[in-house]
């Protein structure tokens, strides 16, 4: 593919696929986005960062920088949110990292990052979820926060399927629910807004078969499954029953344990084959406290779409909020990491927001690309500077006698870090 406005890393070579198997050469090219908002503080830190740790343990990733989002109308013009050169770079290049992109609320264009993640068919969003040392926690025992959570990442009401108000369209689809399929529940008089909630098999079953697999090869003891399956039965409740599925019928017992009623019944008195990874249910709501009250029972959690979008902001909040809460986007041999958190509008442009999660996000891109020892540096750098007390904005107001730097001083910060490391 040849490129118009973006810059392609001449001396850089492509990650491939070769029978399955990902090939990724010392010196790959990495599309970056940096992003909206305090993407604009945070991309160019953690870029920095993610270089000086990679130099450390002998790789050369290429940069390549893509647009989406304000960057994207800057270069292309006013109507181009997302230019194909940019869904096309990390498609060729299978890999790539982002911050985040602003979604208006209410009106306007629909989500970039929704929309990248369908495109790509990105179906699993992963979020790891543990504890750094010396990270402020509203939690007496922060460290029992060792969750990941996979969320499907292609359907769900985020799919898009919704008619506004006062339009033709929804006025159509109101006639057809209430006189073709009878339906005889609430749907009030006057101005409505209707959506859809597509959840499948083959979304469901994908997603499920991803975290279990993940729990097999990481050691992992369970997964629950978290769905509202009481409520709404076709959907979330099926995403449950497929989700079992693939538990039950597609692993030896001896490798997974599909726990039998595990909505209803304590599992503590079941016996589970020795080594075992146990695959229950739990519904949503109760699960939010469970995470709050019995951090420590709950390991890998896979849920429909938008569980996943509460849940994992509810845990990134137990080990100190946002600003460090890492994540990444997998499809078949494809990889977007990207944090947890939003381009934070109020803190934009003030050199000030915390690149922690975005770092820990190219953490986790270094991983998929196998660089374990990349990753760990990277993490012990980051913990080593939280420690010491050198802290952004948001740890600092939680962290007596801490010294507040901005994103970019932090940033060399941890560079330094890693130079005494390495
Ligand atoms: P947000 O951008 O995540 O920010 C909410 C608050 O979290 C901030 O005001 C700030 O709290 C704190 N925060 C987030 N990131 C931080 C960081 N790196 N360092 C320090 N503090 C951080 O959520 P939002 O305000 O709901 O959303 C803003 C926009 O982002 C929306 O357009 C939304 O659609 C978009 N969004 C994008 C993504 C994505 O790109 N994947 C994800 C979520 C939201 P304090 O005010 O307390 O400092």
């Amino acid at each position: 593919m040849s490129y118009d406005k973006v810059e392609v890393p001449e001396d850089g070579e492509k990650v491939t696929v070769e029978d399955g198997e990902l090939q990724v050469p010392g010196n790959p090219v990495i599309p970056i986005i940096h992003g909206d908002g305090i993407g604009q503080d945070v991309g160019p830190a953690a870029q920095q960062v993610l270089q000086k740790a990679a130099e450390a343990t002998g790789r050369d990733p290429k940069w390549m920088r893509v647009y989406a989002g304000q960057s994207a109308r800057d270069r292309y013009g006013e109507d181009v949110n997302l230019p194909d050169e940019t869904v096309e770079a990390i498609r060729e290049h299978r890999v790539a990292i982002k911050g985040p992109l602003t979604t208006p609320v209410g009106a306007g264009y629909r989500s970039l990052n929704v929309a990248l993640r369908q495109t790509l068919d990105l179906y699993a969003n992963v979020r790891p979820t543990y504890y750094l040392d010396g990270v402020p926690s509203p939690m007496k025992a922060p460290e029992e926060m060792d969750m990941v959570t996979f969320r499907e990442n292609t359907e769900d009401v985020y799919a898009g399927i919704e008619w506004e108000a006062g339009t033709e369209e929804v006025e159509k689809v109101r006639e057809f629910v209430e006189d073709e399929m009878d339906f005889d529940g609430v749907m009030h008089e006057g101005p409505i807004g209707l959506g859809l909630k597509p959840i499948s098999e083959k979304g469901s079953k994908r997603l499920v078969r991803e975290a279990i697999d993940y729990a097999i090869e990481n050691d992992r003891d369970k997964v629950t499954l978290v769905h509202k399956g009481n409520i709404m039965k076709f959907t979330e409740g099926q995403f449950g029953t497929w989700g079992m599925e693939v538990a039950d019928e597609e692993y030896p017992d001896d490798e997974v344990f599909a726990a039998p009623d595990s909505l209803w019944e304590e599992q503590d008195e079941v016996d589970i084959p020795e080594d075992a990874v146990m695959v229950e249910e739990r519904l949503a709501d109760a699960m939010l406290q469970w995470m709050q009250l019995r951090t420590d029972e709950f390991d890998v959690l896979a849920m429909p779409n938008l569980n996943g979008d509460y849940l994992s902001d509810a845990a990134g909040a137990q080990i100190g909020g946002l600003g460090i809460a890492p994540g990444a986007n997998f499809g078949e041999n494809r990889c977007l990491a990207e944090p947890v958190h939003g381009s934070a509008p109020k803190r934009a442009g003030q050199d000030m927001a915390n690149p922690t999660a975005l770092i820990l996000s190219g953490r986790l891109l270094f991983e998929y690309l196998g660089w374990d020892d990349t990753g760990t540096l990277i993490r012990d750098a980051v913990e080593e500077t939280i420690s010491s007390g050198k802290v952004t904005y948001d740890l600092e107001r939680q962290i007596e006698g801490a010294e507040k730097l901005g994103t970019s001083e932090y940033a060399d910060e941890i560079c330094e870090t890693i130079e005494e490391l390495a």
